[in-house]
């Protein structure tokens, strides 16, 4: 068959073949490198040299000189809030802000823009890396907008801060009690400062009017575009707090797919406490097609560490253990009920008690030998992991990791203030990766910036966005651009039973790739984060250009 598009004079990247990244061939004496890539329909088609593969090209073919540009595979991010992130693509991000005077401004100006009574939402806003370190609260809010429900989640989104005005709207005043696995944080009088963590905010959000849900496919298609800029083609939507965004969300893909409007190979997770009907339905993780397939069911083990909820085996230097979130025994009996029906688990755990306990209940499950599951089970996060649990990780069998490198980059003055030199154990991915474990990267966003660009970076170096500290932070945990790199496509493919379809330049895998504008296995690190996407092709068809 001829081909729609023929790539050459490309620098094309294969696992294990870093940096050069082109195909040594068998015998190099009688045929060169691998430097062109065909792709009919949805497909690749043909690898090998520029001579063999342009001698196929038919009158339609598109052929794209790649000018030696390095040719990568569509990255995929593991852990992605998407339907947060599409959603919130009309609220602040104060992923940029440096200071309270900058938050105010945004909101300010936010306010001037819808007019009074208008809900002002925005995330992404880190207090730890301000000047003021301190959290804001309702007062702060009041100055900036007194005349709007204001409500701002912390960039790790397990805390939020709302306005006198959203608080009243919610019904949240003195006399409230804390929601089950919610904290309202009260001044010395008892009355709510604004600051609302872990299940809190979901007072908040309840009296958010919700987007209509033609604006949220709306929504959801500009979010895939920015995905695509970025380099992104496949994505695991990760649920959230609960409630019955993971009933929408997983409607709003359906109705993407059946529109012929998905344009990202998309696992989605669903809501932990829903097991019970997923197991009842017959349901199995992977069940679906190369576009759309049922993902993990999503625990909660802890919170986080800005919000000190992240649950410790030690206490944080400025707060106590922090806390567990959904009881242990309770994930325990989920996951076993789950584990024998084909449903796989991802649970979420931050701080090394939580982080042992997750690893001790899949270890149970495993040894109870029941497993229909072809997915391997997942811990999300597993920021800070004792060498003693690093053992257990590299016995389990049947578990994958899914770590964030962006948020490490956020997370260094929180984690060096809040744990100090126990910090030693945070965010060991080089650790991790020498388990054996399948370790998996992603972002984590909105929590943190989606660019997979960034995330390797942070993976490679071990530093924050403005390149400090010079030597990086534990260094020894530092990865080559080559794990990086495989951690954002050939083992998160593998991981979750698409292996045979994508994460690879290979002949017979579906056509996700990307072209950057420098060679990032031997461009300068400090350069990577500003990496370009050139080019970015979904399922063989050019979703991305830049213009
Ligand atoms: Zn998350």
């Amino acid at each position: 068959m001829t081909p729609d598009l023929i790539f050459h004079n490309a620098t094309l990247y294969f696992p294990g073949n870093a940096p050069f990244c082109r195909k040594q061939p068998a015998d190099p004496s009688t045929s060169p490198p691998v430097t062109a890539l065909a792709t009919t329909g949805s497909r690749i088609t043909a690898l090998g040299d520029d001579d063999t593969l342009l001698a196929m090209a038919g009158p339609n073919t598109r052929i794209l000189d790649m000018d030696q540009h390095l040719v990568l595979p569509g990255f995929i991010d593991t852990h992605f809030h998407f339907y947060e992130w599409a959603v919130n693509l009309s609220s602040i991000d104060f992923a940029q802000t440096r200071n309270f005077a900058g938050m105010e401004s945004a909101i300010r100006e936010k306010a001037a823009l819808l007019g009074p009574g208008h809900w002002i939402l925005g995330q992404g806003f880190n207090e730890s890396d301000w000047p003021e370190n301190r959290m804001p609260d309702r007062l702060d809010l009041d100055l900036a907008a007194p005349d709007n429900p204001v409500c701002i989640w912390r960039c790790d989104l397990h805390l939020a801060v709302a306005n006198s005005m959203a608080l009243s709207l919610a019904g949240i005043d003195s006399a409230s009690p804390d929601p089950a696995d919610g904290v309202i944080v009260r001044d010395g009088t008892g009355i709510p400062t604004g600051v609302l963590k872990e299940m809190a905010p979901n007072l908040i959000r309840n009296v958010i009017p919700a987007l209509t849900f033609g604006q949220l496919l709306e929504n959801m298609e500009k979010a895939m575009a920015k995905a695509h800029a970025m380099g992104l083609t496949g994505i695991h939507d990760i649920r959230l707090m609960g409630g019955e965004e993971g009933t929408v969300a997983l409607k709003a893909w359906q109705a993407l797919h059946c529109g012929n409007r998905l344009a990202l190979r998309c696992h989605v997770a669903l809501p932990g406490e829903m097991t019970r009907q997923a197991v009842d339905l017959g349901l199995c993780t992977g069940f679906g097609d190369t576009l759309l397939r049922i993902g993990h069911l999503k625990f909660f083990s802890d919170g986080g560490m800005g919000a000190r909820t992240a649950w410790m085996t030690e206490p944080y230097l400025d707060a106590a253990y922090g806390m567990p979130l959904t009881p242990i025994r309770e994930i325990e009996k989920a996951v076993v009920q789950a584990d024998a029906a084909g449903l796989s688990c991802m649970v979420h755990a931050v701080g090394d008690r939580a982080v042992h306990e997750v690893l001790s209940v899949f270890a149970k499950v495993e040894a109870l030998n029941q497993s229909a599951c072809r997915i391997p089970h997942r811990i999300e996060h597993a920021q800070m992991i004792l060498p003693k649990d690093l053992d257990t990780l590299g016995r389990m069998k049947n578990l994958a990791v899914s770590c964030q490198p962006n948020n490490m980059s956020l997370d260094i003055s929180l984690i060096n203030q809040c744990a100090g030199d126990r910090a030693r154990f945070a965010y060991n991915f080089k650790s991790i990766l020498n388990t054996g474990v399948p370790t998996m990267f992603s972002s984590d966003a909105p929590v943190a910036d989606p660019n997979p660009f960034a995330g390797i970076f942070s993976a490679v170096t071990r530093q924050r966005m403005d390149h400090t500290p010079d030597t990086g932070w534990y260094p020894d945990q530092c990865l080559t651009v080559d794990q990086a790199v495989d951690g954002y496509t050939l083992t998160p493919a593998t991981v979750s039973g698409m292996g045979n379809v994508t994460g690879s330049l290979s002949i017979g895998k579906k056509a996700d790739l990307i072209v950057t504008d420098r060679n990032i296995f031997t461009a300068d690190s400090k350069d990577i984060p500003t990496t370009r996407v050139m080019l970015t092709l979904f399922n063989g068809q050019i979703v991305y250009e830049r213009p």
